[in-house]
């Protein structure tokens, strides 16, 4: 396709966005959102550039958008250069976005690769330059899939489940009822903060199943929906609400007047303190060793930081030292 769609140096730079549907053949290893046998959303770039630096610096506009988006998901990443022979086959190198995972582990989340004219050279991808000659174009892919969502899950989560910044909870508040025999006003009520948060934007559910409140709560907590508002008589004869933090079970009782306005700054908090618990448990994991007896003891429970003189040899093996694979930061 490229071939047709790249005839000269006005084509470029070419970007193709497309989400990708695949099948693993080899059975072994897989695990739920982490290495799928039935890929179903891969998300893709595909970049066709007429130079090696457009293509550079392609990958770095990709680096860029992985730590974006990963930031949103408050996941903090380290971006690193893969050694040669862990590099993706047919790049002239890759780049790789790590997070840590709750058992100390890294999980790869994202790959953003420099392909140069490796695969250009062998699809006849040409272009025209500016003077005439016959040129290979250079190229770039990367792309998430579902690991961002393991790692969303596994980072954030606690002993009560689900713990989702609120960006992207599909429910970011849940309004329960606490009802004593006469129920309208607080019914009533409830519906009226629906209302409120529903016109700033706020996906929001009243829950006013049969259910006791505390079994509603636990339901909930373990979906992860960042706040609770709880409406019950007494709150209303002070016209205020309860609101309580699923990050940190912080309860408060807030007025109803000015419940919105609320909400919308307990969202930017639990979003600032769910990056930035993870961003210390990152911190602290990362570990300075002199050598490599001390990386072998510490990187299985850490992140090794060591000097490296960049050669394969000394490389590899560091790696079977380790039992880790090396990255260059
Ligand atoms: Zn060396």
């Amino acid at each position: 396709m490229y071939r047709l769609w790249v005839r000269s140096h006005a084509d470029m730079p070419l970007r193709i966005y497309q989400i990708v549907n695949t099948f693993r053949y080899e059975t072994k290893h897989t695990r739920p959102l982490i290495r799928l046998r039935e890929i179903t959303s891969f998300k893709e770039a595909h970049t066709v550039h007429p130079t090696w630096d457009a293509a550079a610096a392609q990958v770095e506009a990709g680096l860029k958008i992985y730590r974006e988006f990963y930031q949103r998901l408050a996941i903090p990443v380290i971006v690193s250069k893969r050694p040669e022979w862990d590099k993706f086959p047919g790049a002239d190198y890759t780049m790789a976005v790590d997070a840590l995972m709750p058992e100390a582990r890294t999980l790869q989340i994202g790959t953003a690769h420099h392909l140069a004219t490796n695969f250009s050279k062998t699809f006849e991808i040409t272009y025209e330059d500016a003077e005439g000659a016959q040129q290979y174009a250079h190229q770039t892919c990367y792309g998430i899939s579902e690991r961002c969502i393991a790692a969303l899950i596994s980072i954030h989560g606690d002993d009560r489940g689900l713990r989702l910044p609120p960006e992207v909870a599909p429910i970011q508040v849940v309004i329960i009822p606490i009802i004593f025999g006469e129920s309208g006003d607080v019914v009533e009520a409830c519906q009226r903060v629906e209302a409120a948060l529903k016109a700033r934007g706020v996906r929001v559910r009243v829950d006013s199943s049969d259910e006791r409140p505390g079994a509603k709560y636990y339901r909930w907590e373990l979906k992860g929906v960042p706040l609770r508002i709880e409406i019950g008589p007494r709150d209303l004869k002070k016209n205020s609400c309860v609101i309580v933090r699923r990050d940190t079970a912080e309860k408060r009782s807030v007025p109803l007047e000015v419940v919105s306005d609320t909400v919308l700054e307990l969202f930017e908090e639990i979003h600032t303190n769910l990056f930035r618990i993870a961003k210390k448990r990152l911190d602290e994991s990362i570990i300075d060793c002199d050598t490599l007896e001390e990386a072998r003891e510490k990187a299985s429970s850490n992140i090794c930081r060591i000097s490296w003189c960049g050669r394969k040899d000394c490389g590899l093996e560091m790696e079977d030292n380790t039992k880790s694979l090396p990255w260059n930061v």
